[in-house]
């Protein structure tokens, strides 16, 4: 099995560490030729205003939108959640428009915008999983076919998946607990339907 982390800005390191812990093949992408032959694709954290130019100057939106439409499965966390939305309600951000969920960039405001918070993620188990937030989005709105994974209250959605999509608004790189990466991983491998 073959992941490609999305290495144009941002925490991919950190995924890819995360991914090869699990002894799965992280690659980095960089360049449209490096999406062929995977069989995931990590969007990671970092400024979706950055990543969603540098992807369009890169050449690799359209190609990520061809592979998505042909079941490539993809995990977006944090910008990269925010990338994988139909809707960003910030118009400076152009999401890829894969998943049906319209998101708010940085919704927790100034006062904090950095927390940690142990998360109940019944899809992972029992165990709360820490969830890091840094400068993090929510999930405003998800259509009929996403699935929530966790939500902090009733209007806040941080994690969710949609068929072979999945989004966290916060990092689950930056912790030791793999769980949200081995959940991905079971996704790629067609094993968690
Ligand atoms: N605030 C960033 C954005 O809107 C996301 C932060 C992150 O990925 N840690 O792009």
């Amino acid at each position: 099995m073959r992941i490609g982390v999305l290495a144009v800005q941002g925490a991919f390191a950190e995924h890819i560490a995360a991914l090869e812990k699990l002894e799965v093949e992280a690659l980095p992408v960089r360049l449209p030729a490096e999406l062929l032959g995977l069989d995931g694709l990590v969007i990671p954290g970092g400024e979706s205003t950055s990543i969603s130019r540098l992807l369009s100057d890169y050449d690799l939106a359209g190609g990520i939108k061809n592979l998505a439409e042909r079941d490539l499965a993809i995990m977006g966390t944090c910008a990269g959640m925010i990338l994988l939305a139909r809707e960003s309600a910030d118009p400076k951000v152009k999401p890829l428009g894969l998943m049906d969920i319209r998101v708010k960039r940085n919704a927790f405001g100034r006062q904090i915008e950095s927390f940690e918070a142990e998360l109940a993620i019944p899809a992972l188990g029992e165990k709360p999983f820490p969830g890091v937030f840094i400068r993090a989005p929510i999930i405003e709105q998800a259509s009929d076919g996403v699935e929530t994974l966790c939500q902090l209250d009733s209007s806040t959605i941080v994690a969710a998946r949609q068929e072979r999509l999945l989004a966290a608004a916060f990092h689950p790189e930056l912790t030791d607990d793999l769980r949200f990466h081995k959940y991905f991983v079971d996704i790629v491998n067609g094993s968690k339907s």
